[in-house]
Order: structure tokens, then sequence, then C-alpha cells
């Protein structure tokens, strides 16, 4: 384990120096976002461990948005022609107790005694 990495590049992560401080086998590693933190070299070089966090931290924002941009607000006409507006299939789903699949297979059309509409 006496390997240089120093200068090395592995995804997000550029190898600065050895941290022994921290650990056998532990590098300073600086992240693209400019964050430097000493973590396992073995993970960097695998590809275990691509950046500082802010590699699984933009994901979760891009799913956040992707999954925004899919919300479907929709309205359900009851049979006593009672309406309601849902901000999603799913929360409209959730509410008649009907699973999101179904829920979608019949939207527009009468299903159950309601009827669902897309806004
Ligand atoms: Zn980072």
């Amino acid at each position: 384990m006496c390997k240089d990495y120093t200068g090395q590049r592995f995804n997000r992560l550029l190898v600065l120096r050895p941290a022994p401080d921290y650990g056998e086998g532990k590098w300073w590693c600086r992240c693209d976002c400019g964050t430097e933190f000493p973590t396992s070299i073995s993970a960097v070089a695998a590809g275990r461990t691509v950046s500082c966090g802010c590699y699984r931290k933009e994901r979760a924002r891009a799913l956040c948005a992707t999954n925004r941009r899919r919300t479907t607000q929709c309205e359900v006409t009851f049979q006593d022609g009672r309406t309601e507006r849902f901000e999603s299939i799913s929360s409209a789903a959730r509410a008649l107790g009907v699973p999101v699949p179904t829920l979608f297979q019949h939207l527009g059309e009468k299903y159950n005694g309601f009827e669902v509409h897309k806004l």
C-alpha cells in the first residue's frame, strides 16, 4: 500500500497527498466542487467513492426535479357529483384507495364510481 496516487484523477476527485493522520490508506482528495477531504484511496481507485458527496446530492436533486415534472395535477369527480383536486395522481390514488397504476389506466374515464381527469 505504498503506491503513489499524488496527482491522479478518479471521477471527480484529484488525489492530493497521503492523509496518514486519518488512518492507513487514507489520502486527501479534492473534489471538482472544491471540497478537500481525506478518504480511503482504495474506494476512490475502485470508483466506489466518486466525489465528496456532492455527486450523490446532485443526483438526488435531479431525481427530485424529475419527479416534480412527472407530477400530474388531477381532479376527481365522485359519484355524487362532488369534485376534488389532487396535487398528483399518486395522492389521488392514496385518497381513493386505488393503486397508482390502476388510476393511470383509468384516467379520463369512469372507474369504480369516480372519474379522474388530468388538469
Ligand atoms: Zn464535491
